[in-house]
Order: structure tokens, then C-alpha cells, then sequence
């Protein structure tokens, strides 16, 4: 299994014995074989190099759209020069968020050019989205790429919008949310997407699947997210472990050498 969406560096170990080892064993030992540990700001840099230090991780380069105010005015040129490293798979997670504040033209710019370095550089984009449903379709129907898209993560949006984003090629990550038992519009969701668009994630530290609910996540509980998605799939987990880990290469493998 992979989590496709994890923030690793985010993780405390301070009182963990190997530190962000021991996290990466714990997750091989629920079957998690491998991670894509996702950027928030550019500054920070751990998630590359986590990346260039263990085998199991990817990483992504690019500005949370809650964050893309610290780092304005980012250029093309910049995420193409920080995405030449062969662990560097993606960019993101960028997008819009209109859930604390109404979405500003900072995180607008910040995440057409994230799309347009994507379309430049042949990446995918893993795309934060709440609360902002037409202006990120329209901007990615404007400044993405068709032919190497990218995934809405941890979505928790309606079916309609999953449905536009996937008629654009794109993926739909379902998180620890999916858990839930309130979480019904998620579940619904999830029934409805195609086999061949389904990601699966963590999205840890935050957001812990049942049973851990409340808990610090960790990679290694991507595999509670797999048995509630199979769960309300009508299926086994192990298929949904196949299927997503045959979609992640299928959307991240350009990139994976
Ligand atoms: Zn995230």
C-alpha cells in the first residue's frame, strides 16, 4: 500500500525510539510500503530531504494554500528548480481555501503557478480544495494539463465536484474522514468513484482514522483508511490496497524512475 499523502516531517518522534525509522517500520509492518511526504512552504525543505535520505519516501514541492501569503510572488522557474531532484514526484499540495477566509488573489496566483510549472515540468498536482468548488475546477481547466494531472486530496467536497475534476483526468484521495460515521456526503463519495481514480491517504500527522480517532496518524494507519473505503465499497481491502497502488503509479509513475 501507499499513503499518497503524508506529512512525515510533521510527525513528532521526539519520544519515539529511532525516530522517523521506527515510523517508516511500523508502516511496513501494516503493509505501507512506501509515502509521498507533501510540502506546505518552500522554505521548509524537510520533506526533500527525508526524501533523499529513505528509500520509501517521495516527496512534493510546493505552498499549502493557508501558507501561500508567507511565500508570495513564487515563480515557475522556482518550483521547476526545487522539483529537479529524482525523489521530487510532484507539486503541491497547493489549491484554494475558502473555508477560514474567502480565498485571496495570493493563493489564486500561487496555485495557477503551481499548475503551469506542473504543465511545464510533466508533474502532477496534488491540489488542496475546500470550500472553493467552481474557481479550482476553472483554474484547472485553464492553466493544468490533461495529460498529467493530479489529485484532489482529502477531499470532503460534493460528487459533483468530484465528477468535474475527474472528467479532467483527475484522481480523488479519500483520508482518515472517510472513517468517520458521520462523515456521510464523504461516504457517498466514495462509493461513487471510478476504480481507476481512487487514491488513499493519511494525511497524518493530523486527521486518524477509526480506531485512533483523535490520536496523532501516521503512515502506517493508511491501512484503516484502505478497509473503510473497502468497507463501503462492498469490497476486500486488499483490492482496494491493489487498485489505489496501481493509480498512484498510473498518476505519479512519469516522475518515479
Ligand atoms: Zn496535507
Amino acid at each position: 500500500m501507499i499513503d499518497s499523502h503524508c506529512h512525515l516531517d510533521c510527525i513528532d518522534v521526539s519520544e519515539r525510539e529511532g525516530g522517523i525509522q521506527s515510523v517508516l517500520d511500523v508502516a511496513r509492518d501494516h503493509g505501507v510500503d512506501r509515502m509521498l511526504c507533501i510540502s506546505i512552504t518552500l522554505e521548509n525543505d524537510s520533506p526533500r530531504r527525508l526524501a533523499k535520505t529513505f528509500e520509501a519516501v517521495w516527496a512534493t514541492v510546493g505552498i499549502h494554500p493557508c501558507h501561500a501569503h508567507e511565500e508570495p510572488g513564487v515563480t515557475v522557474d522556482k518550483l521547476l528548480e526545487l522539483a529537479r531532484s529524482d525523489s521530487v514526484i510532484a507539486f503541491g499540495e497547493t489549491g484554494l481555501d475558502g473555508f477560514y477566509e474567502p480565498v485571496t488573489d495570493v493563493q489564486r496566483e500561487s496555485f495557477t503557478t503551481h499548475l503551469q510549472a506542473g504543465k511545464q515540468a510533466g508533474l502532477p498536482i496534488v491540489v488542496h480544495t475546500r470550500d472553493a468548488r467552481d474557481e479550482t475546477i476553472e483554474l484547472i481547466k485553464t492553466h493544468g494539463s490533461t495529460e498529467v494531472p493530479g489529485v484532489l486530496h482529502c477531499f470532503t467536497e460534493s460528487w459533483e465536484m468530484a465528477k468535474r475534476a475527474i472528467d479532467l483526468g483527475y484522481y480523488i484521495s479519500m483520508s482518515g474522514i472517510v472513517s468517520f460515521p458521520k462523515a456521510t456526503n464523504v461516504h457517498q463519495v466514495c462509493r461513487k468513484i471510478p476504480d481507476d481514480r481512487l487514491l488513499i491517504e493519511t494525511d497524518s500527522p493530523w486527521l486518524a482514522p477509526v480506531p485512533y480517532r483523535g490520536k496523532p496518524n501516521e503512515p502506517a494507519f493508511v491501512s484503516h483508511v484502505a478497509a473503510a473505503v473497502a468497507q463501503l465499497r462492498g469490497t476486500k481491502p486488499e483490492v482496494i490496497a491493489d487498485q489505489t497502488t496501481e493509480n498512484f503509479f498510473r498518476l505519479f509513475g512519469a516522475a518515479i524512475l
